[in-house]
């Protein structure tokens, strides 16, 4: 085992909650270092030409946390202080995520050092291209296949699928090498939304066996992102209130319920969320101690501590980021019995429908929306029942249980496998 200093906290929550269920599966040392530790790390110093000379080396970092399910997934997260730290963390939430959601996938994550929200639309491009030429023997569809995470989007998947076929003289890359990308590149329809939707999919269900009324559910939303704008606007056609949401800027409450559809309509015209005309400005503690039946962190980790925890008066927190709750908090959460449905199953319906793309695009078939969606209900519903049976039978709380299942998933697997090549 490594032994560097611990200074992300994405990183140190992803560990603990590996050595809680390691413990609570009783699995032996030698088993856990072959967890702990990714399987790969590269950090990459990028020099792009841009039109300012703002990044004068781009750090870039490629972690495939494990492969033994299959090649890493997990997507690029373009983010000024993102650190390779961060990048093994979110490397190793991707592995339990594919191994919950039965995808036949390992985890791995990338990290992009910059602030795409400063650059323009062409630079954003080269710093893309630059990573994918930097990264290009981590890539592939049996190695590690890449996709969109906070700070990169659809657009940034087709350069990378571009870049990769250009440097292959093809017109497209043979097999499947990042995921998420436009439907006109071999992407599938519903990758964007998929997250949001899965989201709200398992929430359903939550509610559902819990005996509470979704359509009668008020929520509150932190992050406006691809994950969080998704999952309001599908709530709220759902037929549930929304009454509070925020972005970096800031946040917009109002207990009547939000027009969704305007507050994306103030955000195109004004750039930011703060300002809303049909709400009121809140602060983004605020809308974590809403009163509200459901709080769905979306933003980023790290979101709800010790600090903070008290405060929440959600009876449902869905986790639509990646690593928002500290681990202080989640013993917090469940004395104060507070049902956490854990990242790893919630968000999961991102990763999903990337593996229903790779599917379509190795066999260069075409999915239908309706296909796509039935299919991430049924598989979302499917796992959050998984989850909540082995939580009630085992006097878990959910995060305990979808990790368990998870890490057990991969233990297995490795025995398999075996330990000669
Ligand atoms: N970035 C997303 C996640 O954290 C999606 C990953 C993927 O589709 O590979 O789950």
């Amino acid at each position: 085992m490594s032994n560097n200093i611990l200074t992300s906290r994405m990183l140190q929550t992803a560990r603990f909650n590996l050595e809680m269920a390691a413990a609570k599966l009783k699995l032996g040392k030698t088993s856990l270092i072959r967890l702990i530790e990714p399987k790969e790390k590269i950090e990459l110093t990028l020099h792009p030409k841009l039109s300012t000379t703002k990044y004068p080396g781009i750090k870039a970092y490629v972690v495939r946390h494990s492969d033994t399910l299959g090649p890493a997934k997990g997507g690029i997260r373009m983010s000024p202080g993102v650190t390779l730290q961060d990048v093994e963390g979110l490397a190793m939430e991707m592995t339990w995520k594919t191994s919950l959601i039965e995808v036949p996938f390992g985890g791995g994550k990338s990290g992009v050092c910059c602030d795409p929200a400063a650059l323009s639309a062409d630079d954003k491009e080269i710093i893309i291209r630059s990573y994918t030429r930097g990264a290009v023997r981590h890539i592939g569809p049996e190695i590690y296949v890449p996709a969109p995470d906070m700070g990169t989007n659809e657009a940034d998947m087709g350069h990378i699928r571009d870049c990769l076929a250009y440097s292959a003289g093809k017109s497209i890359t043979s097999g499947c090498y990042v995921t998420g990308k436009p439907v006109l590149l071999g992407g599938i329809v519903g990758r964007r939304e998929a997250t949001g939707k899965g989201v709200i999919y398992c929430l359903m269900r939550a509610c559902e066996r819990l005996g509470m009324k979704f359509s009668q559910a008020a929520i509150a939303v932190q992050g406006f992102g691809n994950v969080g704008s998704v999952a309001a606007q599908f709530a709220a056609e759902m037929g549930a209130k929304i009454i509070a949401v925020s972005d970096i800027s800031g946040g917009t409450m109002n207990r009547s319920g939000l027009d969704i559809g305007k507050v994306c309509e103030h955000i195109r015209k004004t750039g930011k969320l703060a300002g809303f005309a049909g709400g009121r400005d809140i602060t983004n503690a605020e809308l974590i101690a809403a009163d509200c039946d459901i709080l769905i962190p979306a933003a980023t980790q790290s979101q709800i501590t010790e600090a903070n925890c008290a405060e929440i008066k959600a009876k449902i927190i869905a986790e639509g980021a990646n690593g928002p709750t500290e681990p202080k908090a989640d013993d917090i959460l469940e004395q104060k019995n507070i049902f956490v449905i854990p990242d790893i199953l919630c968000n999961a319906g991102g990763v999903f429908v990337s593996y229903l793309e790779y599917t379509q695009e190795t066999q260069r078939e075409q999915m239908t929306i309706e296909e796509v969606n039935e299919r991430l209900n049924r598989r979302m519903c499917k796992k959050f029942d998984e989850v909540y049976e082995y939580s009630k039978t085992n006097k878990m709380t959910m995060r305990q249980a979808a990790m368990c299942i998870a890490v057990s998933r991969v233990v297995a697997a490795t025995d398999a496998r075996g330990a000669l090549p």
